[in-house]
């Protein structure tokens, strides 16, 4: 009898130019979708790397670690780096935030619903992979892509034109919609088993739930999560009013867009806004933005700290004072004292809190 095993395929039937092993390098959000076009080419022996790259607006990396959690949450934690582990892959962190300034100041293909460049940063990270990839020697590229899945960069039509803009011609792989998709070069050299991927297209998440359950995968984030700050219409607000209020240039420093992931914005003028934390998290965050700005916190009485960004001029000042008061515990009082820290010291100044209705709901981005 022989000692083959029974599952060992013919020595014929591996392609000639077959590398060994056959190295993928895939973009890892650490969503559902991107989890399972990985386990789909580990589960037929891919040798697979991948790369989540750092926008400066990602949701997780941010919002989790900068709030108070809420009572009984789960702690934060970086979804690609845990999808990375459950996979046993290796993960590329890699920073493009610098570059990244252009895409999102200057899209080519426009934004989406809010100040989401999804075409252009598709493109730009399929870019990005492809220099590693040509880089670290990896064969070909894939992403977690659905085809349909979302409104901009996710449609039958605009998948071809990421391929052709990004350059990577037919080394780019989507093992989900793979069956519907025209054949990539490592499936038409058999590198890759085109069988033993998916032809899921399409809004609803319930082929990707069933897909899991069938590899066992049950720790991923909730499939209707977002991952970015840009899809955001709260966000994009903000975000728009830093353009319109420095003479609609448009442009950012990192620190711009942290701060706007944090704390209530109000515009009390077109040269002044005033950031107040919404808890002690925030309040901790925000303090530590505070030089080249105003800090803003009422004395002795528990309340949120605020930054002042632009124009400090005594009259708007004042009125930052007694909004920041308002928020505090000290709202009802006849007068509070607030502390008004800048770079060249501390003053106090004693203000009446703002009622309900002296703050203009205009004033909230
Ligand atoms: S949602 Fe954000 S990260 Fe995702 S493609 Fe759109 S702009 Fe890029």
């Amino acid at each position: 009898m022989s000692d083959t095993p029974v599952d060992t395929p013919p020595a014929t039937a591996i392609p000639v130019d077959r590398p060994h092993p056959v190295r993928a390098l895939g973009l890892l959000s650490g969503g559902l979708d991107s989890i399972l076009a990985t386990r789909l080419l580990t589960s037929q022996g891919i040798e697979v790397e991948c790369v989540n790259f750092h926008t400066g607006f990602c949701i997780q990396s941010h919002t989790a670690a900068i709030r108070n959690p809420k009572p009984g949450a789960p702690p934060p934690r970086h979804d690609a780096l845990h999808a990375a582990e459950l996979l046993g892959v290796r993960l590329h962190l890699v920073d493009i935030s610098q570059e990244y300034v252009r895409i999102v100041t200057n899209p080519k293909h426009g934004y989406g619903r809010n100040l989401n460049p999804c075409l252009d940063c598709k493109i730009f990270m399929v870019q990005k992979a492809w220099e590693m990839k040509e880089r670290l020697g990896f064969h070909f590229l894939f992403t977690g892509e659905v085809v349909g899945e979302r409104p901009m960069s996710q449609r039958r039509d605009t998948m071809p034109l990421i391929q052709r803009e990004a350059g990577v011609g037919g080394w780019l792989l989507r093992p989900l919609s793979a069956l519907t998709l025209p054949e990539t070069e490592p499936e038409k050299r058999g590198w890759v088993d085109r069988q033993a991927l998916q032809g899921i297209t399409g809004r609803s998440r319930k082929p990707q739930m069933a897909l899991a359950r069938q590899f066992g995968i049950t720790d991923y984030p909730s499939p209707a999560g977002g991952c970015c700050f840009l899809t955001d219409e709260g966000y994009s607000r903000r975000l728009q009013d830093l353009w319109d209020h420095r003479g609609g240039v448009k442009e950012y420093t990192l620190d711009d867009i942290l701060l706007l992931k944090a704390g209530r914005h109000l515009r009390l003028h077109p040269g002044c806004k005033v950031i107040v934390g919404r808890d002690q998290g925030e309040n901790n965050f925000l303090g530590g933005f505070k030089k080249g700005r105003l800090l803003l916190r009422a004395k002795g009485i528990p309340g949120p700290v605020a930054l002042v960004e632009g124009e400090a001029a005594e009259e708007l000042l004042e009125l930052a004072c007694r909004l920041v008061a308002r928020f505090g515990k000290g709202r009802d009082a006849e007068q509070v004292t607030m502390e008004i820290e800048s770079d060249q010291g501390r003053r106090t100044r004693q203000v009446t809190p703002l009622s309900a209705e002296e703050i203009p709901k205009t004033w909230y981005l």
